[in-house]
């Protein structure tokens, strides 16, 4: 099946917002087996709208259209579509009827309008919004049209779309995917050690995908039911698992911080933080995660000399002799940070984020993350490539924190 979105917004081909909606679709339809040959943009405009669905009408099998479902005058996604495949707009009294509850007294003639749907459609409800969606077939294309908030149109596709798709083309069969989150291996080298796996799979099939400064491999099964479909990918994940090691730090999991917040709390271990040139993203990360109160002491943002001095207690000598950007002040400032709040675990950043401050012995990117605990002191220095942003580099640094805890606390 060919599938082709078209999302509707002036504000989207004037750069004022990106189109997250398309991004969020698009990955949705790869694990339907769903190809998409077209993403269009189009303005609020119902000429140009109809010039793009009579193109996408036939180039594609299905059309899934973003946006312009509201009450506005510029909402005019479902009169336009209505008119192009020849079909009237009725009111729906249900969903009339619900607007009516969900807006009460704010409620304005013109809200009435987002019931008036295409003859013949599925109403696809929002449960996080007033204005439906609907889904028709006609013309021989499925047609779906979902609202363009994010926060409306994520919930949608998940629960309204994804079910009515996953009906067209999987046989009543369910699709199913696990995820293997990976820290410290670039997704080139993942291909590379899975290939000998990836070929031989048919059912469940396995993909890797670099993500920001990590990867992951999607394991995706089809089956008669869910259970049956995480029965096929379990093999999979395990084998994946073992081949690549400690580089997988979770499945199904959304960030390290979280593995890391959750298994300290588990542990019932402590961590503090001492952050040079990480200025706070550390536990600004670690705060991210609900819960995190329950192992986080707290932490100095220590970006001066005289900070790393007075408040952790780095020596002067040390600062002397190695600089601030050293293994020396790192393993300091992870021991002062730890016995400052004593906490059970002290980590510590600093570098060089550039893009200046480099010099020919410590160049931009010269970084040193250090951890101290019970019987272990240790610093790492993570690799960068000279490419690398200054926002690539912090959080890369961030994410080696979370990874030091991980091996070093979590897995020993
Ligand atoms: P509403 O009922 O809020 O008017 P709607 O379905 O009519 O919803 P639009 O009016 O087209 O949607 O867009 C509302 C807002 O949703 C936009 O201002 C924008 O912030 C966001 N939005 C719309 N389309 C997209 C998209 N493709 N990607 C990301 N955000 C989008």
């Amino acid at each position: 099946m060919r599938c082709e979105l078209i999302a509707v917004g002036t504000e989207l081909l004037l750069g004022e917002i990106a189109n997250t909606d398309a991004q969020m679709i698009s990955l949705g339809l790869s694990e339907l087996g769903i190809n998409v040959y077209h993403h269009t943009v189009v303005g609020d405009n119902p000429a140009r709208l109809t010039a793009a669905l009579e193109i996408a009408k036939s180039r594609a099998d299905i059309i899934i259209t973003t946006g312009g479902l509201g009450p506005t005058a510029d909402d005019l996604t479902k009169e336009t579509i209505a008119a192009a495949f020849g079909k009237k707009l009725y009111m729906d009294k249900e969903q009339q009827e619900r607007l009516h509850q969900r807006m009460g007294s704010r409620m304005t003639p013109n809200n009435e309008k987002q019931a008036m749907l295409p003859e013949g459609c599925e109403v696809l409800v929002n449960d996080w919004g007033t204005a439906p969606g609907c889904a028709f077939y006609a013309e021989g294309c499925h047609v779906l049209m979902l609202p363009g908030p994010p926060s409306e149109c994520t919930p949608m596709f998940k629960y309204r779309a994804r079910p009515y798709l996953e009906r067209l083309c999987t046989d009543g069969q369910v699709i199913r995917s696990r995820f293997i989150k990976i820290f410290g291996m670039g997704e080139s080298a993942v291909e590379d050690k899975l290939s000998y796996l990836m070929n031989k799979l048919e059912n469940p099939t396995a993909a890797p995908y670099a993500k920001e400064g990590e990867c992951e491999v999607r394991v995706t099964a089809k089956a008669g039911s869910e259970e049956e479909a995480y029965a096929l990918i379990e093999p999979v994940v395990e084998e994946i698992r073992g081949v690549l090691g400690n580089v997988v730090y979770g499945i199904d999991v959304s960030s390290l911080e979280e593995v890391v917040v959750k298994g300290l709390v588990e542990r019932g271990l402590t961590v503090a933080t001492a952050e040079s040139c990480t200025g706070g993203l550390v536990g600004k990360r670690l705060t991210d995660i609900s819960g995190s109160s329950a192992c986080y002491e707290g932490g100095v943002v220590s970006y001066s000399n005289e900070v790393k001095m007075n408040v952790l207690g780095v020596k002067e000598e040390t600062l002397r002799n190695f600089g601030a950007v050293s293994a020396e002040t790192a393993m300091e400032m992870a021991r002062g940070v730890r016995k400052l709040t004593g906490a059970d675990i002290g980590v510590s950043t600093t570098g060089v984020a550039g893009p200046g401050g480099g010099s020919p012995e410590k160049p931009v990117g010269t970084v040193y993350v250090g951890i101290s605990a019970e019987g272990l002191d240790k610093v790492i220095k993570p690799e960068f490539r000279h490419t690398a942003t200054r926002t690539r580099i912090r959080n890369s640094t961030a994410s080696n924190v979370f990874n030091l805890i991980r091996q070093e606390i979590l897995e020993k």
